[in-house]
């Protein structure tokens, strides 16, 4: 069994459209995915896996390029949705804003 090339394996930049050299990056944007279940969540808020993902070479993430196109379906099945194609108004999708569990504001007392 060998390990899954990640070039190969999650498709071309969302930003410049190339093949990615070298490692790519997964960005979570703040917008819901076209197939609900197919991107992320968050333990902490108890957010289903439905925000958009995009896929992004090392060059596009350090100069922040436009990004024309998010991932659509499961990341491994290498499809894109570009924005233009994208049901208008895209919904909002954000972390909770309370989303950091509650910590107790007494200090721990390991002698209680
Ligand atoms: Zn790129
Ligand atoms: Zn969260």
């Amino acid at each position: 069994m060998s390990l899954p090339n990640l070039e190969s394996y999650l498709g071309t930049c969302c930003g410049c459209q190339q093949p990615i050299q070298g490692v790519p990056h997964l960005i979570m944007l703040d917008i819901e995915a076209p197939i609900a279940g197919t991107g992320w969540g968050c333990y902490l808020c108890h957010l289903p896996n439905n925000g958009a993902l995009a896929v992004v070479c090392n060059e596009c993430l350090i100069s922040q390029s436009m990004l024309f196109e998010v991932i659509y379906g499961y990341p491994e099945s290498k499809q894109r949705l570009r924005f233009v194609n994208m049901e208008e108004p895209m919904t909002p999708f954000h972390h909770k804003a309370n989303h950091r569990p509650q910590v107790n504001p007494e200090p721990y007392r390991w002698d209680s």
